[in-house]
């Protein structure tokens, strides 16, 4: 918790990056249907799949979305903004690379306002967004409904993303949740992403760091990686905020590492 936190000595730093599927019908490559709940690998395409010799031509629908959604948040539209591959290989991403706009994203520099808590507790604070970029998703990993293997989905390969990547400055699990809740009132209200969490259209990424008060220095971070409700965003970042000062309290240093949150666990 984040009282615990300060009452141990300590501040804590986070920044996130949220993945908002955008609400185009096509992919962003390919003219693919990007409608959810298709039976597996019925929606990806020669390009989505990244067979030799494809062609990926860009939606003008995605680049729309993305520049209206720079707009709503006072940001800086980049008048040239490019793609890049960013490789690797990962069983949901088997063509072994990643459409993403690496050097030059397509919004840069925006701010948000949050509000936090309620009553005499509430305060409002801005959140500066770094960038937004455009991207493709990757497939999906099946684990249900199969023994000792896994099942790959090609169908989410290729839909369009934007990653809105924010400043290392929320102070608890409670602004950090206030501004991924922003940010998922925004894209609704414009109408660039359905917001729908259970299906993934919009996925958090919370980067968590502890550090000791005064400490000018960020502290280690790490990654948790795709949360998809705001519950469990709250409770991941109590989680790894409290471990964090575990670890450094026994005279450890935290290691920069990706981790997955298991409510059940
Ligand atoms: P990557 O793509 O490798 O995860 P980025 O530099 O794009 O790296 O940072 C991702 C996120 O991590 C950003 O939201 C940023 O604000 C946040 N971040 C960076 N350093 C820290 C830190 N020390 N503590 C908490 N968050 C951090
Ligand atoms: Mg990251």
């Amino acid at each position: 918790m984040s009282r615990y936190a300060a009452d141990a000595g300590f501040e804590v730093v986070i920044g996130l990056e949220i993945h908002a599927q955008l609400a185009t019908r096509s992919k962003i490559f390919s003219g693919a249907s990007t409608a959810f709940g298709a039976e597996p690998n019925v929606q990806a395409c020669a390009v989505d799949l990244g067979l030799p010799g494809v062609l990926p031509v860009f939606n003008e629908g995605a680049l729309k979305m993305a520049t209206l959604f720079g707009l709503a948040i006072n940001a800086e539209i980049a008048k040239v903004s490019s793609f890049d591959r960013k490789n690797y290989f990962y069983p949901d991403l088997p063509k072994g690379y990643q459409i993403t706009q690496l050097a030059r994203p397509i919004v840069s520099g925006g701010q948000v306002r949050i509000q936090v808590g309620e009553g005499d507790q509430a305060y409002q604070k801005t959140i500066n967004v770094t960038r937004a970029h455009l991207e493709e998703d990757a497939g999906k990993s099946l684990h249900e409904n199969f023994e000792s293997v896994t099942g790959i989905d090609l169908n989410r390969a290729g839909t369009p993303l934007i990653e809105i990547v924010s400043e290392p400055e929320m102070a608890s699990a409670e602004e950090a949740v206030a501004y991924a809740r922003k940010i998922h009132a925004i894209v609704q209200y414009i109408g660039i992403c359905d917001g729908n969490m259970q299906e993934g259209s919009f996925r958090v990424d919370a980067n968590v760091s502890v550090r000791e008060k005064g400490q000018t220095e960020l502290g280690t971070r790490t990654e948790i990686k795709n949360l998809n409700s705001f519950r469990f965003l709250q409770r991941a970042i109590e989680f790894e905020i409290e471990r964090q000062i575990d670890v450094i309290e026994s005279g450890q240093s935290v290691v920069q590492a990706t981790r997955l949150y298991d409510p059940q666990k």
